[in-house]
């Protein structure tokens, strides 16, 4: 496909990426993939079947003798492993708070890499996560690296959590959200970093519409096919 789109966008947690992304694919007709949801649902598995964190060897073997899918419904997208539909599990805060540990192994990194590049090879996508303009698709056509404060991100989850019928306090998103900010940018594989060539983005007093707007015109600037 000679005009294939790839969009990363990259950023720290509850930056907005996903939103935005979602509405993003929806508006111009491209596919979303979430590759944290991908580390989301290895770390569920592992916490369901009592599988340490720290054991990378075990986290891979499970890993490769599973499917992890993406559906487009009318309510929104749906994650899928070996065909169980997991996408409010991979939501709760013991996956939120593990998964950094899970996500820092090299060996799971470079499984669910290949399966994030074969995502985007002959499709246009979206793709959002940590490392997606400096690892996973380094030649995107675009990349985003969204950042808002850790009070403006903590308030959005507090929201997002309570809209999803989630318990939580304010106080302690904040620590947790600095925490995996923490553990995402110092690891040393693929840490969260903005790509050399990545436009950075503060949404911190901006509202998603202004950010998708913002992203499309620069979308629409390179690639006017799509501004249709
Ligand atoms: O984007 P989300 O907050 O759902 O990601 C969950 C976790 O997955 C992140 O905190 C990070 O540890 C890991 N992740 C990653 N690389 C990605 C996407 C997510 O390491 N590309």
């Amino acid at each position: 496909m000679n005009n294939q789109l790839t969009v990363a966008i990259d950023g720290p947690a509850s930056s907005g990426k996903s939103t935005v992304a979602k509405k993003i694919a929806d508006d111009l007709n491209l596919i979303y993939v979430d590759s944290g949801a991908m580390y989301r649902a290895i770390t569920l598995m592992a916490l369901r079947k009592s599988i340490a964190l720290e054991n990378q060897e075990a986290l891979v073997n499970e890993l490769k003798h599973s499917s992890i899918d993406f559906k487009r419904t009318e309510d929104g997208q749906r994650v899928y492993y070996n065909e169980e539909e997991i996408t409010m599990a991979i939501r709760q805060n013991d996956v939120t708070n593990a998964v950094s540990v899970v996500a820092a192994h090299p060996d799971v990194r470079t499984v669910l890499v290949e399966r994030q590049r074969e995502m985007a090879s002959s499709k246009s996508v979206i793709m959002d996560g940590r490392d997606i303009g400096t690892v996973v698709l380094p030649k995107a056509s675009l990349k985003i690296f969204l950042i808002a404060s850790v009070d403006e991100r903590a308030e959005r989850r507090y929201k997002e959590n309570k809209e999803k019928g989630i318990d939580s306090d304010l106080t302690i998103l904040k620590q947790e959200i600095s925490e995996r900010d923490y553990k995402d940018s110092t690891r040393e594989v693929s840490p969260l970093k903005k790509a050399e060539d990545a436009i950075e983005i503060d949404t911190t007093a901006m509202s998603i519409e202004e950010v998708v707007e913002k992203i499309k015109k620069i979308i629409f600037e390179k690639h006017p096919e799509f501004d249709k």
